[in-house]
């Protein structure tokens, strides 16, 4: 069976302030930090032009949902091409994250209520469209104290007073959600409504259960790494060239006329996930906007999955799952 064009993903619906549906997002992270970070030690706080251009393109393309993170580095980038783009802020959706403190990342901030308030001035905004806590693995000798609960509990004040739209969290379990239910008291209107997490065909659940618990949860999953299979795939240090999706993949792709990397993202689609992807090129912008211009049959859809779950590569957070 073929599916609609547009596919009904499970959990909030994510607008822009101004209404706009979110449909996919862009990074700023990944290749963008790597870079910054890798700087000569005295052009550390430059701009890093290269990731203006690359978000003012795609924004300019056509990308509304903008990912960043405290960890990236990139807050300042992400203002400039707000700045320099045509598109109104309220049509755009501006994410970022909290690093909560993990080794080797020490939380700069004592209070996420802090962090907040810094980011805004930072990103030069008034409201941010949401903030997830960037990974659970809180680590008391690099936390400042902090705690799942505190961090919570600041983002929902955050949220009451209007300078976040919506909360919620990445890289987090069955375990670290069910937590979180507890600190909002309950009261639905202060759960996650965001679990950001890797999720490729050889990574179908970051965490036992999550993507099936997120959705019963009314939690909107969002991928990160859904293009990992393409290029990522590395076991004991060497790149692997035959694993099973390279059977299968190639095959989808020119029955359909697109790309392998649009095949993945209208497959995460499909799969009730949006996807987050980055690519420095206009033309992959524009060939990820396009994705909801053509829908897999539910038969592709499990080709993928099968291949898929005949090999596992995780690329982030190693050790921690
Ligand atoms: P992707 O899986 O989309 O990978 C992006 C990379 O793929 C880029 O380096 C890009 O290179 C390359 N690429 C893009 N299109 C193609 C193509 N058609 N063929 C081959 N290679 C291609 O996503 P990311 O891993 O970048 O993750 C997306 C975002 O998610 C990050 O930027 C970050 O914001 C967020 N993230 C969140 C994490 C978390 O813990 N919450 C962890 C990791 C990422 P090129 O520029 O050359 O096109």
């Amino acid at each position: 069976m073929t599916q609609p064009l547009n596919v009904q993903i499970p959990g909030p619906k994510l607008t822009t302030k101004s209404g706009h549906e979110v449909k996919i997002g862009t990074g700023s992270g990944t290749k963008w930090q790597k870079i910054k970070k890798g700087r000569d030690p005295s052009k550390r706080g430059d701009l890093l032009p290269e990731a203006i251009d690359y978000l003012v393109d795609a924004i300019n393309n056509g990308f509304r949902h903008i990912d960043t993170a405290e960890i990236y580095t990139t807050h300042p980038e992400v203002a400039a091409a707000i700045a320099k783009s045509d598109v109104p802020r309220e049509d755009l959706f501006v994410a970022t994250k909290y690093n909560p403190g993990v080794e080797p990342q020490p939380a700069t901030f004592d209070s996420a209520a802090a962090w907040v308030d810094a980011s805004l001035k930072e990103l030069g905004l008034d409201y941010l469209d949401s903030i997830l806590i960037h990974f659970p693995f809180f680590n008391p000798k690099f936390s400042k104290g902090q705690t799942v609960e505190s961090v919570w509990k600041d983002l929902i004040e955050a949220k009451k007073a209007g300078k976040v739209r919506y909360i919620g969290v990445s890289n987090f379990g069955v375990e670290h959600l069910k937590e979180l239910f507890k600190v909002a008291g309950g009261d639905p209107e202060f759960y996650p409504a965001v679990n950001q997490i890797e999720f490729h065909p050889y990574l179908q659940n970051q965490s036992p259960g999550i993507v099936k618990f997120s959705h019963e949860n009314n939690i909107l999953v969002e991928a990160y790494g859904p293009l990992s299979p393409l290029f990522r795939v590395v076991k004991d240090g060497e790149e692997v060239k035959d694993h099973p999706l390279t059977k299968v993949l190639p095959q989808i792709a020119e029955k359909h006329g697109r790309a392998e990397s649009q095949i993945l993202l209208r497959y995460t689609l499909q799969k009730g996930i949006l996807p987050i992807t980055t690519s420095s090129k206009s033309e992959r912008q524009i060939e990820a906007l396009a994705i909801y211009e053509f829908a897999l049959s539910d038969e592709e859809v499990a080709q993928i999955d099968k291949a898929g779950s005949e090999f596992e590569f995780r690329g982030f957070f190693l050790g921690f799952f």
